[in-house]
């Protein structure tokens, strides 16, 4: 079984809709639980790391991605 991999700022799909309508989370906090931030009304919840696992889908954008994304046109100082 392929273990699912997040980190610190990543934009997650989770299984179930929040209450607003959003199944988009943010992880602001990891830890042996994880906060996790709705992208639809910026509601924050602590979760234990193991029902995040099982909740999560997949991860919709990485932060270590996006860094990548600015990598275009190299600066010269
Ligand atoms: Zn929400």
């Amino acid at each position: 079984m392929e273990r699912k991999t997040f980190q610190l700022g990543d934009i997650v799909l989770m299984k179930k809709n929040h209450p607003c309508g959003s199944n988009e989370m943010e992880i602001i906090r990891m830890g042996m639980d994880i906060r996790i931030k709705c992208v639809g009304c910026k509601h924050s919840v602590l979760i234990p790391r193991a029902k995040f696992e099982k909740n999560m889908r997949k991860v919709l954008r990485s932060a270590a991605e996006s860094e990548e994304g600015n990598s275009g046109g190299a600066q010269e100082i």
